[in-house]
């Protein structure tokens, strides 16, 4: 059964948080000193995962990414990319990770059956990383990457958050990286999302100068000919070397938003900007049944009507979304916490 929104957007792609922790600082995503965590109590539990996950397969999801925080940061990881690996509905297994612990558990997650994989990296050099996560390990991060670029994933993909004045001046230099590799690098606008307490409008670089960029540095760059597929519009280099850009900030993609959000706890989104989610681990928890979680989560989707990334452009004084105050209130506007 396939439940359409009221713009008639399928529930189609489904983002799970395992873990809020992560162990990196983004300037972007992270910046405070010290943040509210999720009791470890109310973290779902694999099979409570599993169980929700099936639910959404029955109402049209064919796309799961794990996410966090950092999802490698969950114990026994591979053993979730197990479970869903078995259900032939789900037809796009994918997981988002920031390289740390990459190296030291890539055999697992592929030996597990994980198709595809995302390396968050917006930096190749070592000083910058450091000031842009305030950690100090960007060769363990390559190295993560070198080896998922060797393990035989059906794609490796490398998403890099460019923000005028600190790394603009990488657009060459990581897809360079990306195509010795044979990753795909997608070049993220700075999204003025919860937890982006620095965020400004100054500090992002809009598609079109990421296009214009390129091209100056290569010649013609082709838009790839195929249907529109969110989130990212791809293009071509005249080599034939395809990159992507996630232009959320001043091209929104609202109109094709499939995807929605499972916090760690349990806490189901269904718009990176919402300022509510739905609680799905108090009914579980509660012994609901899966038709009573079904009809919650079907209703619910019925009556999304969110554009919330159309709505941040629209509106006039485009600053910080949420203060640090409402964030430590309520840690689930965190993009850390709701699953980047
Ligand atoms: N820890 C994992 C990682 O680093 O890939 C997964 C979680 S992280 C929140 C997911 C993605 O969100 C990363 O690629 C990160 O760069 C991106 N992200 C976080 N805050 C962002 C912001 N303000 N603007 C754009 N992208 C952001």
């Amino acid at each position: 059964m396939e439940v359409l929104d009221r713009f008639r957007r399928p529930l189609a792609n489904l983002r799970v948080s395992v873990t809020d922790r992560c162990n990196l600082r983004c300037h972007y995503c992270m910046p405070e000193q010290d943040y509210v965590w999720l009791p470890r109590t109310n973290i779902l539990t694999f099979e409570e995962i599993e169980k929700l996950v099936d639910i959404f397969v029955g109402l049209g999801t064919t796309k799961v990414r794990l996410t966090g925080g950092e999802p490698l940061l969950r114990k026994n990881l591979p053993d979730l990319i197990a479970l869903l690996g078995e259900k032939p509905a789900l037809t796009d297994l994918a997981l988002t990770t920031n390289g740390i612990l990459l190296a030291e558990q890539v055999g697992d997650l592929r030996a597990a059956g994980l198709p595809r994989i995302t390396v968050s990296l917006d930096t190749l050099k070592s000083e910058r990383f450091f000031a842009l996560t305030r950690f100090d390990n960007l060769p363990t991060v390559l190295h993560g990457l070198e080896c998922a670029a060797g393990a035989g994933f059906d794609s490796v993909k490398i998403d890099t958050v460019v923000i005028r004045g600190m790394n603009d001046d990488e657009l060459v230099p990581m897809l360079e990286h990306g195509r010795a590799l044979g990753a795909e690098v997608r070049f993220i606008e700075y999204m003025d999302v919860g937890g982006a307490t620095q965020w400004s409008m100054q500090e992002v670089l809009p598609r079109e100068e990421i296009l214009r960029q390129l091209t100056s540095h290569y010649g013609p760059i082709l838009p790839v000919d195929e249907p529109a597929v969110a989130p990212a519009d791809r293009f071509t280099l005249p080599d034939g070397t395809v990159f992507g850009v996630i232009s959320s900030t001043t091209q929104p993609f609202c109109g094709q938003c499939d995807r929605s959000r499972l916090t760690a706890d349990g806490l189901w989104y269904r718009c990176l900007y919402a300022r509510t989610g739905t609680d799905l681990r108090g009914p579980l928890r509660a012994g609901v049944t899966q038709t009573g979680l079904r009809d919650l989560i079907s209703d619910n989707w019925l009556a999304r009507n969110d554009r919330g990334a159309e709505d941040r452009l629209a509106s006039s004084d485009r600053s910080t979304l949420i203060p640090v105050e409402a964030l430590q209130d309520e840690p689930h506007l965190e993009m850390h916490t709701r699953g980047g």
